[in-house]
């Protein structure tokens, strides 16, 4: 693995963002757990995208659609038929790859090399369906098969009709979801980027033909602007338009939006003019109509669809990359390296940590006390173990924004800041006015 990303890796671990799944029984290939840490930053991305279309759209609307669904829905979507990856395999080594991705692909014996840059030979590729398969109820036969979903949409689009007449929408209007998916992926590897089971947060936008160019326009900008809000540096991000090999023969146009990651660039998030394609093989299986009527025109119509599909824990690995720094600093004289993750204070896990100075010292019921304060505004931490400097280690590692140190000094503590490491005195009385104002300079309060 790329030395950033081991620092990376190493790095939520220690500090408690992600680990390795089942680690203690020697760990479960490409599945992994989030961690305290992880577990609120994760969170967080959710809610800041539930939020970005939910309460910044009035015509778009939540769903929480269950993960084992109708076998034939599956027929439908093109997934029995069609969800699979060419498989090939190194006759030398056994490793196998994804013909597709043999670019970012390492070879089994020389990681440094690319399969058959160290002379094996690939077999010829075979198709292999991702879904996983399981069974429903006590018979382990044919009739009983079920899959775990591979994506959320499907539950969006058989819900498409249930959303909008209960909730008295019009086209055009929006359902988004976050849920977990399953893949069974040749290739899992790069620590959550690629992984068997893991989360998307998905909004299909169903619009009249008519108008869904100009909806794809809008909602890819709206994506990117999205990640960039959230933090990640600009140059980082671009845009790939899907060429006429990679598009799906349904779709009208699609873009991912792809992030620099210490191992080239890659895809985070998808945007998709699936056409009317969805809805109508809905309604070609089920048997039932999903057409809508314009209430002007009276047309009847099946609506097209605008897809935003993006992986949380992508998403979640991008805001860790992009925030992870090392600099060179002199403390007492010593030049030593820190390591700080730089996060929007508007999705770092924690927004302050508050110290008392010594830990049995009557300050520290006044510590507790700021800290219970602060806590009940913004997720606050409370640290009394070790030396300041250790604890600013640790702060910076886990890229809380402020520390704030409760000491002798009568009505007063000190803030030091994560970033510029400057230390302000400020009143106990005027603490919160002073974070309020910090946090509105840097775009995370309103
Ligand atoms: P890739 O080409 O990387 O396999 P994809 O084109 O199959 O991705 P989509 O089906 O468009 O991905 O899924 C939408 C989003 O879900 C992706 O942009 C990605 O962020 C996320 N995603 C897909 N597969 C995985 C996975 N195995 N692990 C983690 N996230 C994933």
């Amino acid at each position: 693995m790329n030395d950033l990303m081991s620092k990376i890796v190493s790095l939520c671990k220690r500090r408690g963002f992600i680990f390795q799944s089942s680690e203690i029984y020697g760990g479960l290939n490409s599945c992994y757990d989030y961690g305290p840490l992880g577990t609120i930053l994760k969170n967080s991305v959710k809610s800041h995208w539930m939020n970005a279309m939910t309460r910044e759209h009035t015509n778009i609307l939540p769903l929480d659609s269950s993960i084992l669904m109708h076998p034939k829905i599956w027929e439908a979507s093109g997934h029995v038929s069609n969800f699979s990856d060419p498989l090939v395999d190194c006759k030398t080594c056994k490793a196998r790859f994804r013909a597709d991705k043999l670019e970012s692909s390492a070879c089994g014996q020389k990681p440094s090399k690319k399969p058959t840059e160290c002379g094996g030979e690939l077999t010829e590729p075979r198709q292999f369906n991702l879904m996983f398969k399981t069974f429903m109820g006590p018979l382990e036969d044919s009739s009983a098969v079920i899959f775990l979903r591979p994506e959320t949409a499907q539950g969006i689009y058989v819900n498409f009709l249930n959303v909008m007449t209960s909730c008295r929408q019009q086209i055009p209007f929006g359902i988004a979801q976050i849920g977990k998916a399953f893949r069974n992926e040749i290739t899992p590897g790069n620590f959550v980027f690629r992984m068997r089971e893991f989360e998307q947060m998905e909004m299909q936008y169903f619009v009249h033909e008519s108008h869904s160019f100009e909806e794809f326009e809008r909602w890819k900008q709206a994506r990117i602007d999205w990640h960039i809000g959230m933090g990640l540096r600009k140059e980082r991000l671009r845009f790939h338009q899907h060429g006429p090999k990679e598009l799906a023969h349904y779709a009208k146009a699609a873009f991912d939006i792809e992030y620099e990651f210490p191992f080239g660039w890659q895809e985070i998030e998808g945007v998709h003019h699936r056409s009317d394609f969805d809805l109508k093989q809905h309604e070609k299986f089920a048997g039932k109509k999903l057409s809508v009527r314009d209430p002007v025109s009276n047309e009847a119509f099946v609506p097209n669809v605008i897809e935003t599909s993006v992986g949380c824990d992508r998403a979640t690995l991008t805001l860790l990359i992009d925030a992870y720094h090392e600099e060179k600093i002199v403390e007492e004289g010593k030049e030593e390296t820190r390591v700080v993750l730089k996060f929007s204070p508007k999705i770092a896990p924690f927004t302050a940590s508050v110290f008392p100075l010594m830990k049995k010292d009557p300050m520290s019921s006044k510590a507790e006390a700021i800290f219970k304060e602060l806590n009940r505004i913004w997720p606050c931490d409370f640290d009394a173990s070790g030396s300041i400097g250790k604890r600013y280690r640790r702060v910076d590692e886990i890229g809380t924004p402020f520390a704030v140190t409760v000491d002798y000094e009568s009505d007063s503590v000190t803030v030091r800041h994560r970033d510029s490491m400057k230390q302000e005195r400020v009143s106990d009385s005027g603490l919160i006015a002073y974070l309020k104002n910090e946090l509105k300079n840097a775009g995370a309060e309103e």
